[in-house]
């Protein structure tokens, strides 16, 4: 587990330039990882990864390499896409991006010569052995209210077709944006007091520097409590910040009239995303079953349309493994995507419940950095070599 304390992102990819170590870890929050930099401590293979990606740019290596490590193409990970606002303390800045860079990242698609198809096509491409051209397919998760207002027109001026998962909880207001609690509660709170495991835990959240390093803590030690713990924690604490998590949810999230509204576009597919975003591993197998039987159910009555693709919530290792995929696989869905890193190669063909994808990270909102990317070669690396990762 690596402690988000390390993230020190800077703005842009010029920093890879500067003198200091490339370091490389992974963010396992939503399965993300980031590219990070400067002083601090880091594990030998981690500077490793990150010198061979310096070095990628350097000698263009990653190019040659792409023959071996593209494979046949991409799913693509969105969340939010809105102007940015521009806080201070943003720690999950990592999970929007702006409608600008979208554009950018389309365009670089078609600059590096892949197809952009839905995921039903690329499914049958990645089934079939591939073809000429790679290809990506670009998927958004939980169903933001900005993927209407600014993701849908960006992607009807490309013909994009995508697809977007949703949690029916959200859709609904009721479901809990946690993470997003838990950054509202310590930009708002000068203090916090936590009992955590049997240990009282203290943090100063007075500066934008110390609320940044506080949530990073804060955010490791709930995420390895008990699911249910982790959320009354969060609950707690929000209640001491005199937050609404359900306003948060409502304010931020497509209602169904909304989910409507961008399900009716043709470039559109709607698929599953569990009903409350439950870290399903961390659960009873009944509890896993019924959060994904029943989000499918109701997403299909309400679109009138079969939803036989998921989107594991948070989707790393932690969230959902071996027992999980094998559910899905029970329960007829045609593909799962995780949030493991990864390109697609033939081999996922057996293993279409546990699918790696890229994901678009905004704290490095640069084409250089998405170009390096999607040629695989960093995600070689990290997974040294292994081109399927479904243990
Ligand atoms: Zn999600």
């Amino acid at each position: 587990m690596v402690n988000r304390t390390l993230q020190r992102v800077p703005e842009k990819l010029k920093d890879f330039s500067d003198k200091n170590t490339l370091k490389f870890i992974n963010r396992a929050s939503h399965g993300d990882w980031i590219f990070w930099m400067g002083a601090g401590r880091a594990a030998l293979k981690q500077q490793a990864i990150g010198a061979g990606f310096t070095l990628f740019r350097a000698t263009g290596a990653h190019r040659l390499a792409s023959r071996i490590t593209r494979g046949l193409g991409a799913i693509l990970m969105f969340h939010h896409v809105r102007p940015w606002a521009g806080p201070s303390f943003a720690p999950n800045r990592l999970l929007e991006i702006t409608p600008d860079y979208l554009a950018e990242v389309i365009e670089t698609l078609k600059r590096e010569g892949f197809d952009i198809v839905s995921l039903d096509e690329g499914l049958a491409r990645l089934q079939s052995g591939g073809s000429a051209n790679p290809f990506a397919v670009l998927t958004f998760d939980d169903g933001y209210r900005d993927n209407l207002l600014h993701a849908l027109p960006v992607l009807k001026h490309y013909r994009a077709p995508f697809t977007l998962y949703v949690t029916t909880g959200f859709a609904e207001g009721t479901a809990r944006l946690w993470w997003l609690e838990l950054e509202q509660a310590v930009r708002g709170l000068p203090h916090i007091e936590l009992a955590l495991g049997g240990t009282n835990y203290i943090f100063d959240c007075r500066t934008a520097q110390e609320k940044a390093d506080s949530f990073n803590r804060l955010y490791w030690l709930l995420r390895v409590q008990p699911e249910e713990e982790m959320l009354q924690s969060i609950h707690y604490l929000a209640q001491k910040a005199d937050i609404d998590g359900q306003a948060i949810t409502r304010s931020l999230c497509m209602n169904w009239d909304e989910i409507l509204e961008i399900a009716a576009d043709p470039l559109c597919a709607i698929g599953v995303h569990t009903l409350t975003h439950s870290m399903l591993a961390h659960r009873r197998i009944d509890f896993a079953r019924h959060e994904l039987f029943e989000s499918r159910r109701i997403i299909e009555a309400k679109t009138g349309k079969p939803a036989p693709h998921l989107a594991w919530p948070v989707g790393d290792p932690a969230s959902a493994g071996p027992r999980e995929f094998a559910l899905a696989r029970e329960l007829g869905f045609a593909s799962a995507v995780t949030t493991r890193p990864g390109m697609l190669f033939p081999a996922h063909a057996g293993h279409l419940t546990a699918l790696p994808r890229l994901s678009v990270n905004g704290n490095w909102q640069d084409v250089r950095y998405l170009e390096v990317l999607l040629t695989g070669a960093p995600f070689a690396l990290w997974n040294r070599g292994r081109r399927v990762n479904v243990a």
